[in-house]
């Protein structure tokens, strides 16, 4: 038997050749078929990226003007389209929301788990430091911040809450006892 299917009922109709498709059992889980063309649709993840701006001990995070988790905040980046390397992806993304030019500097984790209907599957974080400072916030973000680990507004994603749990235990571990 097929694992537990993950479906989108909004794919109906084969991308081919247009006919009504039907959910059948390929390569281990139930899939849309198509009935005349054979074609079968298989979901691929939304692949989102993230730049992490670490200065002087505080984090860059932008304020979201637009939906979803509008009003709260999160760190520069966006989706990565399709053909597009991730690492520019981050740099269109911090050049739309931020104003500036930025230069990646590591990769620091990838971080699973869609968070909403048309979330991502998984964001991908790379370190990244600033190649100017006239920050101006445009695009989806209507404010840019600087935040200490202790000092967090609230923010708008699980995957980010995942990262700064880390930055917060990291920093703990450094203190003295
Ligand atoms: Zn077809």
């Amino acid at each position: 038997m097929p694992e537990a299917t993950r479906d989108d009922p909004a794919v109906r109709f084969c991308a081919l050749c247009g006919a009504a498709l039907l959910r059948q059992e390929r390569q281990g889980a139930l899939r849309p078929c198509c009935p005349a063309c054979d074609h079968v649709h298989f979901f691929d993840p939304k692949v989102a990226a993230a730049a992490w701006i670490e200065e002087d001990g505080r984090l860059l995070l932008v304020r979201r003007a637009v939906m979803p988790q509008r009003g709260l905040w999160t760190i520069p980046g966006g989706y990565v389209d399709a053909w597009e390397d991730p690492a520019s992806a981050v740099l269109r993304e911090c050049a739309e929301e931020l104003g500036v030019a930025v230069e990646l500097t590591g990769l620091l984790d990838i971080v699973a788990g869609r968070e909403h209907p048309r979330g991502a599957g998984f964001v991908i974080f790379y370190s990244a430091r600033l190649c100017t400072r006239n920050l101006q916030p445009a695009d989806d973000v209507d404010q840019v911040g600087w935040f200490g680990a202790h000092e967090l507004p609230v923010l708008a994603f699980e995957a980010t809450r995942s990262m700064t749990a880390r930055w917060q235990a990291a920093l703990g571990a450094q203190k003295p006892a």
